[in-house]
């Protein structure tokens, strides 16, 4: 009989094979931990294996889980945020002006009046994040017109739970998520570019993969390396 593994709050699937040497192994996205073990290896030893690596189970679970969720952001000095792929610190400046945020090499830095709390803070972060985004995707938008032969009649940004972009056929409308402006350029194009090809074909069919093959040969990379980052947001789902 396969008997598992507890300790503490890990559960570990006990996999008997004909092997030598047993072996560890997290996977993604969950951190599910399967502990392959020679068949003749007795279940106590096999045990006392898995428990000695469990500090290296508990930090590639830890690693996991900061990749699918990301911890809420509290706009304070030091804290990490990122930027068009890049990650930036922040630093925070309390003066008596117009709120505004620059960028240096390093820093982002938000400058905001005395007593602004957080949800003032991140307003003002969001704001930017729209003005960057409102310089980036006119552009995109009107070379891809060109390429795809579509009019987009009107898009917005605004921040979305579950998908990066979302397209409204008949009136030939696009939505993209404010989220965006954390994803290397190239990535937003593709998302771009995806959400156009909707206004050909509004199903994810063969018909939208052959426009988007034949536009966007390298897709499925763009998509993967989306799902792989931070808010990973499942950017296949139905509109
Ligand atoms: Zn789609």
């Amino acid at each position: 009989m396969q008997k598992d593994i507890q300790f503490k709050e890990i559960s570990i699937k006990v996999i008997r094979k004909d092997i030598k040497n047993s072996h560890l192994s997290v996977y993604p996205p969950n951190g599910r931990v399967i502990l392959v073990t020679p068949k003749k290896t007795r279940h106590e030893v096999a045990r006392a294996y898995a428990v000695s690596k469990i500090k290296w189970i508990r930090t590639q679970q830890a690693k996991f889980k900061g990749q699918v969720r990301e911890y809420p952001r509290k706009f304070i000095n030091r804290e990490s945020h990122q930027l068009w792929g890049c990650y930036y610190l922040m630093k925070v400046n309390y003066k008596n002006e117009k709120p505004s945020v620059t960028l240096s090499n390093k820093y982002i830095i938000l400058t905001v009046r005395p007593g602004f709390g957080l949800i003032k803070r991140a307003k003002v972060i969001h704001d930017w994040h729209k003005t960057l985004l409102n310089s980036f995707i006119p552009t995109l938008i009107k070379r891809w017109e060109k390429k795809l032969n579509v009019k987009v009649s009107n898009y917005s940004l605004q921040k979305m739970k579950t998908k990066w972009g979302s397209c409204n056929k008949a009136s030939g409308r696009i939505r993209f998520n404010t989220e965006l402006v954390k994803k290397p350029k190239d990535l937003v194009e593709y998302i771009v570019v995806h959400e156009m090809i909707h206004l050909i074909e509004s199903k994810h069919n063969d018909r939208f993969i052959k426009i988007l093959d034949k536009h966007y040969p390298f897709w499925r990379d763009a998509r993967s390396e989306l799902n792989k980052l931070p808010l990973a947001a499942e950017i296949f789902k139905k509109n």
